[in-house]
């Protein structure tokens, strides 16, 4: 059956117009221009209000009738899933889809209060969200979470957002699953979540699968590559040993909260293109990874000291330049999971902002030809960005991926998951010793912390050689 149509005559003022040489046209034109030019006495223009008010009416009315017509229903609006929505970056990814009017959110989050209340103090309609409870601590949550959406509502968009950053933790804590918690909420959960999802999402015109990445975990940057410690996955034989409660790392190195966090952001970009080549063709979904620029005031950042969280947004806003507001995050977000442009897969997207100093290196042998090109900073428009040689590895994806269907429990190939041998240099790096960055070690100690400049031309921090990098 043919949808109904509504007829609504066009009004007068239209009408004539579309007779200009008519005599009636030109008599109403001459009444328009004195009453523009005030010709009309006060008398006789207040007279002919009347007429003017009826035509403003009569045209709100008709735009009223255009907006019904053409409005999605609210059962016709996309809807996007984003974990981690109860704050930062979350959030204000879900009121950019929100306020662009396309969309319906599910709220998907470890505290329903929580979001509820956030989602009340955004203004969203209430129409335009849900909340759903996941704990990404737990495999069984990310299942049975699963299981309810697939059986309440299409998606057409999931946004893997959520993490813990737990870099003042001395000791690593473990979920009931056995893992190391930044690891599986970051990274297992996550992956879990895309394949039980995968199948579902892909049924949208335009399914996108995006997994929040950074800077952080990308070495070919300043951010990535010289800020210690720096992500590196090694040959995965943490994850490959992994026992309940076994290597907290997923090198099988000392533990290090900070790189763990990295390392997890690693893995959620090399996921991203792992996906891309797995399943893009087959299945026609969008899978993106993006650097939303350096959200300084978030909840992220709960585990460091008070004074660094007041400082730190000072520092990356005035000093780095490397600082973005919580809602500019939102829109970038926002933008990849609903920009035709960001419809291409396998793409790490940032934005050229207003970085001064923490950057992306252009990748080069010739010296001259390398530079920054800015990292995220407030401003500036989106752009493809090159991931570090170790996250563009497609054998170590592979590796990682199967690795991860195993501690998630869904089918792997065994001829990828053994623990695979390493050299004592290897082995020397992954336990390296805590220093910072410019302070020199002792010369008994190898140096595994590198040169920016050597790991520019290398585009990668984890080619260890010697001892030395
Ligand atoms: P927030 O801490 O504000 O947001 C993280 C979200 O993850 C929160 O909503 C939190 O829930 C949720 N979360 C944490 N643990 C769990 C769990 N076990 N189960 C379910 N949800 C959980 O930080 P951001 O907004 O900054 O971080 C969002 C994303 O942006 C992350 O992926 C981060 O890596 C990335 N990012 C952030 C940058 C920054 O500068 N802030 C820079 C680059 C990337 P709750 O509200 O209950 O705490």
């Amino acid at each position: 059956m043919r949808p109904a149509t509504i007829q609504v005559r066009a009004p007068l003022s239209a009408r004539l117009a579309s007779r200009p040489n008519s005599m009636r046209y030109q008599q109403k034109e001459s009444q328009r221009e004195s009453l523009r030019s005030g010709a009309f006495s006060p008398r006789q223009a207040t007279q002919r209000k009347p007429l003017v008010a009826y035509a403003e009416t009569a045209n709100a009315f008709l735009g009223a009738i255009d907006d019904l017509i053409h409005a999605r229903p609210a059962g016709k609006l996309k809807t996007a899933v984003i974990t981690g929505a109860s704050s930062g970056l979350g959030l204000n990814t879900a009121k950019a889809l929100i306020d662009s009017g396309k969309w319906h959110v599910v709220m998907a989050v470890r505290n329903p209060e929580k979001a509820k209340l956030a989602a009340t103090q955004m203004g969203f309609p209430k129409d335009r969200y849900s909340i759903m409870p996941l704990e990404l601590e737990s495999f069984e949550s990310v299942r049975s979470f699963s299981k309810k959406l697939k059986a309440t509502r299409n998606v057409d968009t999931l946004i893997c957002n959520a993490a813990l950053y737990l870099p003042a933790h001395q000791n690593p804590r473990y979920t009931n699953d056995g893992y190391e918690v930044s690891q599986q909420v970051n990274h297992l959960s996550h992956f879990l979540l895309v394949n039980e999802l995968l199948p579902h999402v892909k049924r949208s015109k335009d399914p996108r699968i995006i997994i929040v990445g950074s800077i952080t975990g990308n070495t070919n940057t300043v951010g990535g590559g010289a800020v210690w410690p720096w992500a590196d996955l090694g040959k995965l034989n943490g994850l490959a040993e992994a026992t309940d409660k076994g290597p907290a790392m997923m090198n099988g190195g000392t533990w290090n909260g900070a790189k763990a966090y990295k390392d997890s952001k690693l893995a959620n970009m090399m996921t991203i293109l792992e996906a891309d080549r797995r399943f893009h063709d087959k299945t026609g979904v969008t899978f993106s990874t993006m650097y939303p620029g350096c959200i300084a005031e978030t909840g992220l950042f709960r585990d460091k000291k008070p004074w660094f969280r007041k400082l730190f947004p000072l520092f990356m806003r005035y000093v780095t330049g490397g600082y973005v507001s919580e809602s500019e995050a939102g829109e970038r977000l926002a933008e990849v999971a609903m920009s035709d442009r960001c419809k291409k897969s396998g793409v790490y997207w940032g934005w050229n902002g207003a970085a001064k100093t923490v950057a992306y290196l252009k990748p080069g042998l010739d010296a001259n030809s390398r530079g920054l090109t800015g990292a995220g900073g407030a401003g500036g428009s989106i752009e493809e960005l090159p991931l570090s040689v170790e996250a563009r590895d497609p054998e170590k994806a592979r590796r990682l991926w199967e690795l991860s269907a195993k501690a998630v429990g869904l089918p792997y190939d065994s001829n990828y998951v053994s623990p695979l041998h390493e050299t004592a240099a290897e082995i020397a790096a992954k336990n390296g010793p805590k220093s910072l960055p410019g302070i020199p070690l002792p010369s008994f100690v190898p140096d595994s912390r590198g040169q920016l400049d050597k790991r520019a031309k290398e585009g990668t921090s984890s080619q260890f050689q010697g001892g030395r990098l």
